[in-house]
């Protein structure tokens, strides 16, 4: 889709051309997964942040909020937990912490699943290399 496209989508409002894009995206979902819902764990393993992203609470000038990371032996615990739990996969998720190595975060996925591909260049954000 278009760059314009897109935009005048987010400005639609009328029900029955939104109806058109609904049943599209539905149409896409079906294709791609099927009816069939995935759990997913998901792992807070930091809310510290470099960022300023105004809609977000981790935002590094938000001082209200108490700040954590996780051990590596905290997050296996949840993925084990997770697992327990039933699901399939689990994501790890963190703001733009700089006191996360990626070479520490892939030492954490290989201990969560040798077999796992380590860090995906989405799931780090912006970071470089
Ligand atoms: S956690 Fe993500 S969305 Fe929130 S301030 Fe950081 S970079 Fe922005």
């Amino acid at each position: 889709m278009e760059r314009s496209e897109l935009m005048a989508w987010l400005r639609e409002g009328r029900d029955e051309f939104l109806e058109v894009l609904w049943r599209r995206a539905d149409t896409t979902r079906r294709r791609s997964v099927g009816d069939a819902v995935h759990l997913r764990g998901l792992i807070e393993i930091s809310n510290h942040c470099s960022r300023r992203c105004h809609y977000c609470g981790l935002r590094i000038d938000n001082r209200a909020l108490e700040r954590y990371r996780m051990t590596a032996d905290e997050i296996l615990d949840c993925a084990v937990q997770a697992s327990q739990f039933g699901y399939g996969t689990v994501v790890l998720q963190a703001g733009e912490d700089p006191g996360l190595s990626t070479d520490w975060v892939a030492s954490v996925v290989r201990n969560i699943n040798p077999g796992a591909h380590p860090v995906d260049r989405k799931d780090r954000g912006d970071r470089p290399g």
